[in-house]
């Protein structure tokens, strides 16, 4: 199981989600290891003065960002967009070895699309995210997905491979969320997906971390370790850990952001979008690394597109039938 933490600044996929739970406010916080000491991520005041030694005010922090920063013609890669905001020695401190291990690629050869995942701070705040909406559900994901198809229109099919499905169950439209290349039988080649392992640890102590996540952007095999405590708020005498091992192996969670696999999805995508009636949505169908929230906002936009045509001219008269949603 990963770590997913809510957060969003969509207010209508937060009230869409409150429909089928409570929440327990918590905000995400994370320290890198780095050089034997454990500093806030993303880089803020403190991380540099603690990497660097020194006690720059976060006036002089942009100086300091300006006079370390590498000027680059062109900001293509994930690296150019580090170095040429924080310069190399944090660059190669906090995100080198994570990426290397996280992608299995050096990020000169990522593109710069994701690293606004990880922005910068000049003040001190440490939370990880600081959209409007930061929440876990109550009483779990699990409660909350068990809630969710509880409909009576909804039917519910596990460990079904659609393909044995989708002729006889007579659907109006069908919604694929699993890898657009399997969908199209990897007509084009295989569409690289990163994956994580994850090792399980229980401890007998109540706590081990002082956050919800440790990074390790260093020589250790595990990108992160999370303790779930800090998630939950729930007090144990003992401690529930999480390791993630990054792998090409198992299942596919990240599409991994580079030119040429965007030039592969878009093969794809010009298949998916001569199917009619078939709407891709998720991470692994749009080929986006995106989170939780963005994927529910494209599911709900998705939902209202289908409804809208169902409205209009075209779509009057012909029957709704049912809407086939196959993940992965
Ligand atoms: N990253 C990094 N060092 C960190 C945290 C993140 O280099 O301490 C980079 C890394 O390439 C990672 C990306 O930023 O894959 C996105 O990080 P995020 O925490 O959003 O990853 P996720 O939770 O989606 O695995």
């Amino acid at each position: 199981m990963a770590p997913n933490i809510f957060q969003t600044n969509f207010s209508e996929v937060y009230s869409y989600l409150s429909q089928f739970t409570r929440w327990r406010p918590y905000q995400h916080r994370v320290l890198a290891n780095v050089d034997g000491q454990l500093v806030p991520i993303p880089i803020n005041l403190d991380t540099v003065n603690r990497l660097c030694g020194m006690s720059l005010t976060a006036f002089q922090l942009e100086a300091f960002f300006a006079s370390v920063a590498e000027s680059k013609d062109a900001v293509l890669t994930s690296e150019d967009v580090v170095v040429s905001k924080v310069g190399r020695d944090l660059y190669n401190k906090l995100f080198r070895g994570y990426a290397r291990k996280q992608w299995g690629l050096d990020p000169s050869e990522l593109d710069s699309s994701f690293t606004a995942r990880v922005p910068t701070r000049t003040n001190r705040d440490d939370r990880y995210f600081t959209n409007r909406y930061q929440a876990m559900p109550f009483c779990g994901y699990t409660r909350m997905f068990e809630q969710m198809p509880s409909h009576p229109y909804i039917k519910l099919m596990l460990n079904t491979d659609y393909r044995e499905v989708a002729n006889p169950v007579p659907w109006g439209h069908l919604v694929p969320s699993g890898p657009i290349d399997a969908f199209c039988d990897y007509r084009y080649g295989k569409l690289p997906y990163r994956s994580l392992r994850f090792e399980h640890v229980t401890l007998p102590q109540a706590s081990f971390q002082a956050v919800g996540a440790v990074n390790y952007p260093n020589d250790d095999a595990y990108t992160r370790i999370t303790e779930f405590k800090h998630l939950t708020g729930q007090p144990h005498s003992q401690t529930w850990l999480v390791y993630a091992y990054p792998t090409d192996a198992g299942d596919p969670r990240y599409p991994v952001p580079r030119a040429k696999n965007q030039a592969l999805y878009k093969k794809y995508l010009a298949e998916a979008d001569a199917l009619e009636h078939v709407t891709f949505v998720g991470r692994l169908a749009t080929y986006r690394y995106y989170n939780m929230d963005q994927v529910l906002a494209q599911a709900l936009a998705a939902f209202e597109k289908i409804q809208a045509w169902h409205a209009s001219d075209a779509g009057k008269g012909v029957a709704n039938g049912a809407a086939l949603v196959v993940a992965a």
